[in-house]
């Protein structure tokens, strides 16, 4: 939109810009039609925009053919623009993004978030809507400048902080642009920037436990001015020697440390510690599930053996369900979401110790199980026999970081859209556990 048309439109519809709602309105169209190039729309992505406004984005998203979802918190505006877009591929949803779920996107197959965000929101919105797992394929943002430089600061700069080690540690940041005030309607006080963040593949960087990682770098940059060694002497009360080993002077400040540093401190401080290459034992099934001997577990599937598994589902009080994210180094199905636990049955065990054992090794937890599936052997299943097992438990979990990645509960219905947008995210079993635990609770019902 011209400048006159958006003050034209905004006299129509009997509105002045709030500020307290960042409205702020974009009105170079070069500019507008530039930022939605950069999502590399096809037809087939789903859009998310936050902060429609008057369409000026809008219109570009949707002249490439995608489904949009805008959000807008200004009913005025969101009565606008539903009026404005008729026929258009396009849900108009009053809301404030602040309450909106984003992991309800992973339904979709492929997501891409767009906006130019009201200012006094975006970190918080951030921090909300960009944390793992990340529906979002690539995200194209117009924020405050300084904002935008703090995402995508480097080492030893002074927009360097806790903000930009934690996005970047999941995303690949580049700022693309910096726009200047005179280019919006009201004028802001401040220019503004166009960032691009990629989720990174998990590989790109050595894994760590990432609630460490993240406490060390919020209490790291709480005093910028101080030294680490001071700071986290709690944390670290060997700085000397983590400082030698992460390769920092014994007197360094948060802002020199790379971000593969924070990832070796975060490892220094709790070692991922793999477990030891022992040789376990299956029991061999024959295909009514009845033991035949036991054998090596490289035997068992290189040759397609039969034997058997338990999954365990667990559930919050909030009746979410717990997934587990496999660790990069499993054999199989490495960086797939699964059960909350799962595992072989060992030799000379029965599947309900299998399922108490896996449930206090993996995740730290003891609670009561019960059985509610038994799943045959099958391609799908790996020629396992399953049996699938379910249990409340309301505490933190303490994840085995050998075999889990990481973990984060998750409403079921999500988890439904979830495995029919992008099966591709799961092991194979626990699709076939799921669909088992979706006909459970419906004979329950
Ligand atoms: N996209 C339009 C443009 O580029 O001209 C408008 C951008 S303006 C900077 C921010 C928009 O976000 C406004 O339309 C405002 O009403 C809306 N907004 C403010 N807070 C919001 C929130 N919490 N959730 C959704 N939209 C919000």
């Amino acid at each position: 939109m011209k400048l006159t048309e958006i003050r034209s439109t905004l006299r129509e519809i009997g509105v002045s810009p709030v500020k307290t709602l960042g409205q702020n309105f974009l009105h170079d169209k070069n500019l507008a039609r530039w930022i939605a190039e950069q999502a590399e729309i096809a037809s087939e992505d789903y859009i998310v925009e936050i902060g429609p406004g008057l369409g000026a984005l809008t219109e570009f998203i949707l002249a490439k053919g995608a489904r949009v979802l805008a959000i807008e918190k200004d009913g005025r505006l969101a009565k606008f623009l539903r009026e404005h877009f008729v026929n258009a591929k396009i849900d108009i949803k009053h809301a404030d993004a602040l309450e909106f779920a984003a992991r309800t996107l992973l339904a979709q197959p492929r997501v891409k978030l767009l906006g130019n965000l009201p200012y006094n929101i975006a970190s918080v919105l951030l921090l909300r809507w960009l944390t793992y797992p990340s529906p979002f394929s690539l995200v194209i943002l117009m924020l405050q400048k300084e904002m935008a430089e703090r995402l995508a600061a480097t080492p030893g700069t002074k927009n360097y902080g806790a903000l930009s080690v934690q996005m970047q540690f999941r995303y690949r940041i580049k700022l693309l642009r910096t726009v200047r005030a005179s280019n919006f309607f009201p004028e802001p006080d401040v220019d503004s920037a166009i960032v691009r963040l990629e989720p990174r593949d998990a590989r790109e960087l050595p894994a760590c436990d990432a609630d460490v990682l993240v406490d060390l770098v919020r209490r790291g940059f709480g005093q910028r001015r101080k030294q680490l060694g001071k700071l986290l002497r709690e944390q670290v009360p060997n700085w000397d020697e983590a400082a030698a080993a992460i390769g920092v002077e014994a007197d360094a400040r948060a802002e020199t440390l790379s971000l593969e540093q924070w990832i070796a401190l975060a490892n220094f401080v709790r070692p991922i510690r793999r477990a030891e290459a022992k040789e376990e034992y299956f029991p061999v099934v024959d295909e009514k599930d009845r033991v035949l001997r036991a054998a090596p577990r490289g035997e068992v599937h290189a040759n397609n053996l039969l034997h058997r598994t338990v999954h365990i589902l667990i559930f919050n009080p909030a009746g979410e369900v717990f997934l587990q994210w496999r660790a990069r180094t499993k054999d199989r199905h490495p960086l797939r979401w699964d059960s909350s636990a799962a595992g072989h049955v060992d030799a000379g065990e029965d599947y309900a110790e299998a399922a108490a054992r896996e449930l206090e090794e993996e995740l730290g937890i003891e609670t009561e199980l019960s059985e509610i599936a038994r799943l045959p052997a099958s391609d799908r299943t790996d020629q396992e026999f399953v049996r699938l097992y379910r249990g409340e438990y309301d505490g933190p979990v303490r994840l085995n970081r050998s075999e889990i990645e990481a973990g984060a509960y998750f409403p079921p219905s999500i988890v439904t859209g979830w495995i029919a947008a992008r099966p591709g995210d799961f092991a194979p079993g626990f699709a076939e556990c799921w669909k088992a635990f979706c006909a459970s609770a419906q004979t329950e019902l």
